[in-house]
């Protein structure tokens, strides 16, 4: 093995390898010589052709330089950017193929992490139309020779592409930052750089909402002022009147954390509002809103068909966001309580029951594994619980105060399955038996995976 992986690769040679398999991030794997080598772009059943561009102890990198036996899963991707924008990883897979491998990225999670054979995992859902999906879009600024770049980041890098067209936002976001740039351009605005932490723009943020046409664009900068923000305010409107939020968002901290927590409403209301099935949500800038509203309907259907309510049932929503799922239980069930970490995605989500008429859902800010607890120990309890955490998934305190207040049914929605396949681990170790796995496609073309699972407590 030593003699192995002291092998090293010359920069200026080309080698030829056979794809194996597939990284959860959708990068191809093979061998050279015994020595694993990761290639972006390739796929299984492929021979293709590489050169080393990153070599370590233990695996070397190589970078595509031609695909000498094609796969029949091989697709042309539609983006003139795809091999070099971080965005999008899958685009060079037919889109049937990229719902299989989420799939089996679902099902390798929970039989090697989660050490579930039998779980019945289903086909991926996708999506009939996969195109201009997303109802927001982050863009990051910088100054790079005097040309103001607002893009998406590289993959595995800070430099921004920046590409005139993305074709999974909507036509809006494309035309909204040329906006931008041209005022900042014309005002000499200035412009963030990450190394010195000086200069005024960082991030502008575009969001969309699908159902009412509502858009809101949040300028994220570095200081309390926008100069000249009239100017902004006056060119976005004309072009679009159904902006209906433009915000400030103040980040003056030194970090690669997008937002700050302060927001100043610059013009119109400081949400957007749109809907989810027959539901309609408040949106504010800091709120978490799932991005691909037509799958989220898809998504927390699956969630209400898994915890089978009659009506009887207190439900809890843990990492409710803006109260989303909880809308959704609330018309099946006795009560809701959701529970949720950003104060402000409370308030909205106050707000959203009383904008829906909802009065059998109760909102609680605080983080899940703090406020539980002391729910159960005030003698609290939920029959059947709902979680959607963020990717490191549900902390322990939560999954054990769970464990001991066994509720019939826990529905888990994971946007990670390796953190979803350790806690459906934990649950069926301490008496939750896996019913059925349902993925659904929310991000077509990226290689992040969405899915709903319901469990069971095995003594019901
Ligand atoms: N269910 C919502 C939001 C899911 S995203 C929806 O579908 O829209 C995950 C949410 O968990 C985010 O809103 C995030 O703010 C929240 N969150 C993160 N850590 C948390 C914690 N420890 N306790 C409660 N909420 C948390």
């Amino acid at each position: 093995m030593k003699q192995v992986s002291q092998k090293k690769f010359s920069g200026d040679i080309t080698y030829k390898l056979e794809i194996t398999g597939l990284t959860h991030e959708g990068q191809g794997v093979g061998k050279i010589d015994g020595f694993v080598v990761f290639v972006d772009s390739a796929l299984p059943g492929e021979t293709v052709t590489v050169k080393i561009v990153k070599e370590t102890k233990s695996y070397a990198v190589g970078k595509l330089v031609g695909v000498d036996k094609p796969s029949k899963d091989r697709a042309i991707p539609f983006c003139p950017v795809f091999d070099k924008c971080g965005g999008c990883a899958v685009q060079h897979m037919s889109y049937q193929a990229q719902l299989d491998f989420k799939k089996d990225t679902v099902l390798q999670n929970i039989r090697r992490i989660g050490g579930l054979e039998k779980v019945k995992v289903l086909d991926t859902i996708g999506m009939a139309n996969p195109f201009k999906y997303r109802n927001k879009v982050q863009y990051p600024v910088s100054m790079v020779d005097n040309q103001i770049k607002i893009g998406f980041y590289e993959s595995r890098s800070h430099n921004i592409i920046d590409s005139t067209q993305c074709d999974i936002q909507p036509e809006e976001s494309n035309v909204i930052r040329e906006l931008v740039r041209e005022f900042c351009r014309l005002n000499n605005i200035s412009i963030y750089d990450e190394k010195t932490g000086k200069g005024l723009l960082r991030h502008v943020m575009v969001r969309k909402g699908f159902t009412t046409g509502e858009m809101m664009v949040v300028l994220v900068i570095n200081g309390q002022e926008l100069p000249d923000s009239e100017k902004l305010i006056k060119a976005l409107t004309e072009k679009y009147d159904n902006i209906k939020s433009i915000v400030l968002n103040i980040n003056t901290r030194n970090t690669n954390i997008i937002l700050g927590d302060k927001n100043i409403c610059l013009f119109g209301q400081n949400y957007i509002s749109d809907y989810i099935g027959k539901f309609r949500f408040n949106i504010s800038p800091l709120s978490f809103f799932q991005v691909n509203p037509i799958q989220t309907e898809v998504l927390y259907n699956k969630a209400l068909e898994y915890a089978q309510l009659t009506g009887s049932e207190t439900v809890f929503d843990l990492y409710c966001g803006i109260g989303t799922i909880s809308l959704f239980l609330s018309e099946k069930a006795k009560k809701v309580i959701g529970v949720e970490v950003v104060p402000e995605a409370i308030e909205d989500a106050k707000e959203n029951a009383l904008l829906n008429n909802v009065t059998n859902a109760q909102f609680i800010a605080g983080e899940a594994e703090v406020v539980i607890p002391k729910l159960y120990e005030e003698g609290i309890r939920a029959d059947v619980v709902v979680v959607d955490p963020p990717r490191k998934g549900c902390d322990e305190v939560l999954l054990n105060t769970l464990v001991e207040m066994q509720p019939q049914r826990i529905v888990y929605v994971s946007c990670n399955p390796s953190t979803l396949a350790r806690d459906m681990k934990y649950l069926h170790q301490h008496g939750f038996e896996p019913l059925e796995v349902q993925p659904v496609d929310m991000f077509p073309w990226s290689s992040h995976v969405e899915c709903v699972i319901g469990m069971q407590r095995k003594d019901t």
